[in-house]
C-alpha cells in the first residue's frame, strides 16, 4: 500500500487523528500553511473528485459537514475558513487520495491560485 493517507487510514503513518468514523478520518496538516490547516479525507481510496462515482457524492456532503465541526472546534468558525479540494496536476493536488483542506486562523488570500 503505497498511498501516504491510504498508510494514515490503517494507522502505518502516525497522525493526530482528530476526528474518525466509519466513512471520513481528518487529522493535521503536516505542512500546515496556515494557524488552522486541517486534512478530511473519505476512508475509502478515491484518487480524485474526478473520480467520483454519483453514488459516492454524498461523502463530499459529509466531508463538509465534519469540516464544519472542526471549524468551530478548531475556534475559527466565526473568524471565517476557507475550504479547499484540489484535483489533478494543474488542480495543484500532490497526494492521490481525495482530500480536504481546512485552512483558517489567519486572513487568505483574495485570489483562488
Ligand atoms: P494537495 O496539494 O492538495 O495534494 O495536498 C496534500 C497535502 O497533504 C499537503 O498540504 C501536505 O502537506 C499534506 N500531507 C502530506 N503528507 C502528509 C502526512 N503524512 N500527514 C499530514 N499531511 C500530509
Ligand atoms: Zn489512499
Amino acid at each position: 500500500m503505497e498511498c501516504i493517507f491510504c498508510q494514515i487510514v490503517a494507522g502505518k503513518v502516525p497522525s493526530e487523528i482528530l476526528y474518525q468514523d466509519e466513512e471520513v478520518i481528518a487529522f493535521p496538516d503536516i505542512n500546515p500553511e496556515a494557524p488552522v490547516h486541517l486534512i478530511i479525507i473519505p476512508k475509502r481510496h478515491i484518487p480524485s473528485l474526478a473520480h467520483l462515482s454519483e453514488w459516492e457524492l454524498p461523502i463530499i456532503g459529509h466531508m463538509v459537514d465534519i469540516a464544519n465541526q472542526l471549524a468551530k472546534r478548531k475556534g475559527v468558525s466565526e473568524s471565517g475558513y476557507r475550504l479547499v479540494i484540489s484535483c489533478g496536476k494543474e488542480g495543484g493536488q500532490l497526494v492521490p487520495h481525495l482530500h480536504m483542506h481546512l485552512l483558517g486562523g489567519r486572513k487568505l488570500s483574495d485570489t483562488l491560485g
